[in-house]
C-alpha cells in the first residue's frame, strides 16, 4: 500500500506493530478512508514493517529506513509493539515506540480519558480529563541517557536506576499543558513526588510554577502522585489538565482511562514541536490478538487526535472538522449498546466497529 502523491497530500506512515496492531490498525484507516472522503483531506498512507513483522524481514524490529520515513512524514500512526519481549539490542530488539519519542523528540504525550455517552464510568462520576506526560526523560532508563543507560548493575547484587529531570523537558512539558487548558477548563494538576524526590521533582515543579505564574487565568493545583492515584478513583470528574513527569504519566493515565470505561478506549499523541505520532495508550494486548475483538477506538481516536493536531499547525479547518467527526462517530458508535465491542459488553469485532464508525463518519 503505497499511495504517496505528489503535493497536496497529508503523507501519513502506518506502522501496525504487534499483538492487536494489525487489527486496529486495519479498522482505523477504514475509519480514515472515510474522513478522508467526506472532508476531502488528500490523505496518502504509506505503510511499513517495525515489530516482529520487520525483525523477521530484515533481523531488526527498527529498520533504519523506517526512522527516516518517520521524519519525513506528516504525521506517524503507530500501533502497539511487543517489545517487552523482543531479543537484546545486539539481537534487534528495538523499541520502536521509545526510539520515535526519542529521535522525533515528541516531548509531550497528550492522554485524554473521557467517558462516553451512554457508557457509565467504572467508578465515581463522569471523566473529562487530559493527562498531559512528559515522554522523553524521567524513570525511562532504556531512552532518556544520550549514550548508553540510565539502568545499570555496579555488583550483580545491586541494581540502579537514574532518572533524569531537566528544566528544559519540565518547562516545554508545562507550556503544552498550559496551552491545552486554556482551550479546555482552564485548570491545571501538577502531579509529583516532591516530597520524597526532593531535588528531582523539586526542579519538575518549579518549572511547572514558573510557567503557571504566566497563565493567570488558569487554576493551579498540586498533589502527590500516591494521593492523586486514590483522588482518581473517588472521584475523577474535578480534573482537567494534569501535567506529570513520564511514569507517573503512563500509570495515571492507564488508571483514568479505565475508569472512563476501559483501556481500549485510551487514545493519544506523542507530540514535539515537528512531528505527531498517533498511538494507543495500551500494550499489543497479546492476549486478545488475532481474535477480531481488540477495540480500535483508542487507535480510532489517536488518529482523530493527529488530524486535529495537523489541522491546527497548517491552519485547515477541515482536518479539525474530521477529527470532530471520528470523535462524534465514537461516542454514537459507543452510546449504542448494539455496537459497542466485547470490552465494552457489546457484540461487535474489531473490523465491524471500524466499519460501524466509517459509516457514522460518512453519514455525520
Ligand atoms: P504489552 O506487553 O504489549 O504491554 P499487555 O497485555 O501486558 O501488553 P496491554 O496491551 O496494555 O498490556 O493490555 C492490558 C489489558 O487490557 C489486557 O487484558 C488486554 O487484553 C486489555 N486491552 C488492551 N488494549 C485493549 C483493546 N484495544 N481492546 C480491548 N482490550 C484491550
Amino acid at each position: 500500500m503505497n499511495e504517496r502523491r505528489a503535493k497536496n497530500t497529508i503523507d501519513l506512515l502506518v506502522l501496525e506493530g504487534d499483538g492487536i496492531g494489525p487489527e486496529i490498525m486495519a479498522a482505523t484507516l477504514a475509519v480514515l478512508r472515510a474522513a478522508d472522503a467526506k472532508f476531502d483531506l488528500g490523505l496518502a498512507f504509506e505503510t511499513a514493517a517495525v515489530g516482529w513483522a520487520a525483525h523477521r524481514a530484515t533481523g531488526t524490529t527498527l529498520p533504519p529506513t523506517v526512522m527516516d520515513k518517520a521524519k519525513a512524514a506528516d504525521g506517524v500512526l503507530l500501533g502497539p509493539v511487543s517489545h517487552n519481549e523482543y531479543p537484546p539490542i545486539a539481537e534487534g530488539g528495538r523499541n520502536p515506540s521509545g526510539e520515535l519519542r526519542k529521535g522525533l523528540d515528541l516531548y509531550a504525550n497528550i492522554r485524554p480519558a473521557r467517558s462516553r455517552e451512554g457508557f457509565p464510568p467504572r467508578c465515581g462520576k463522569p471523566v473529562d480529563l487530559v493527562i498531559v506526560r512528559e515522554n522523553t526523560e524521567g524513570f525511562y532508563a532504556d531512552r532518556s541517557m544520550f549514550l548508553g543507560s540510565g539502568e545499570f548493575m555496579p555488583t550483580p547484587d545491586l541494581a540502579l536506576a537514574v532518572r533524569k529531570i531537566t528544566r528544559l523537558g519540565s518547562t516545554r512539558i508545562a507550556e503544552s499543558a498550559f496551552k491545552l487548558a486554556m482551550q479546555r477548563r482552564k485548570k491545571v494538576t501538577a502531579v509529583h513526588k516532591s516530597n520524597v524526590l526532593r531535588v528531582s521533582d523539586g526542579l519538575f515543579l518549579e518549572c511547572v510554577r514558573a510557567v503557571a505564574a504566566r497563565y493567570g487565568q488558569v487554576q493551579y493545583e498540586e498533589r502527590i502522585i500516591d494521593a492523586m492515584a486514590a483522588l482518581l478513583v473517588r472521584d475523577a470528574s474535578p480534573f482537567d489538565v494534569v501535567v506529570t513527569t513520564n511514569m507517573y504519566g503512563d500509570i495515571l493515565s492507564d488508571e483514568a482511562s479505565e475508569i472512563s470505561g476501559s483501556l481500549g478506549l485510551a487514545a493519544s499523541l506523542n507530540a514535539g514541536d515537528a512531528h505527531g505520532v498517533a498511538q494507543a495508550q495500551h500494550g499489543s494486548a497479546p492476549d486478545i490478538a488475532g481474535k477480531n475483538i481488540a477495540n480500535p477506538a483508542s487507535l480510532i481516536g489517536s488518529a482523530a487526535m493527529l488530524l486535529a493536531w495537523l489541522g491546527e499547525r497548517r491552519g485547515e479547518k477541515k482536518l479539525v472538522e474530521a477529527a470532530q467527526a471520528i470523535e462524534a462517530a465514537l461516542d454514537a458508535a459507543i452510546a449504542d449498546p448494539n455496537t459497542r465491542t466485547r470490552d465494552l459488553g457489546g457484540p461487535l469485532g474489531t473490523d465491524a466497529f471500524g466499519k460501524r464508525v466509517g459509516e457514522l463518519v460518512a453519514a455525520g
